[in-house]
């Protein structure tokens, strides 16, 4: 995710297009819920502003993964605007900021970071998932089973008697 920036760094207000594709190695350092991925594009205009060089653009990615409650393939597609800014290695402040080495920038951690704020703690393949039955470990989004109704709640079953 490296891109040499010597041109874009010897004239002041200069400004570069930006094109990358991510390799799909990058999302092992993201999530292990992640198992496929499927792509990962990066495409925007970084600018010179007196060796301060900000990116704008937007980030899209796509991979694959089980739903949390079924274990069903999920599919997840983003695309959003990211920008930020890349200082010289040598003019860095703060030790989280971005920043770009020599005359080379890598847009490794920017995305990896990016991508980290988007994808969501757990992948459900539908909000309605209904998951799997603990008892009897049928997919309950496809088949119903008659665990629940053989299962009464101690406090009801009382009043099922009195209902006799
Ligand atoms: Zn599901
Ligand atoms: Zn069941």
């Amino acid at each position: 995710m490296r891109v040499d920036i010597s041109a874009l760094l010897k004239v002041n207000g200069r400004s570069m297009d930006i094109e990358i594709d991510g390799n799909p190695e990058m999302f092992d350092k993201v999530s292990s819920d992640i198992q496929k991925f499927n792509k990962l594009h990066l495409k925007g205009v970084l600018v010179n502003s007196a060796g301060i060089l900000s990116f704008k653009g937007n980030l899209s990615f796509s991979y694959n993964t089980g739903c949390g409650r079924c274990l069903s393939e999920v599919e997840q597609d983003y695309t959003f605007d990211v920008e930020d800014v890349f200082c010289s290695e040598a003019s860095l402040k703060e030790e989280d900021d971005y920043f770009y080495t020599g005359k080379e920038l890598d847009f490794s951690k920017f995305i990896l970071d990016n991508i980290a704020l988007a994808i969501p703690l757990k992948h459900l393949c539908s909000e309605h998932c209904k998951g799997i039955c603990p008892e009897c470990g049928k997919d309950l989004n496809k088949e119903e089973c008659s665990c629940k109704d053989e299962y009464i709640d101690p406090r009801l079953s009382k009043l099922k008697d009195l209902l006799k």
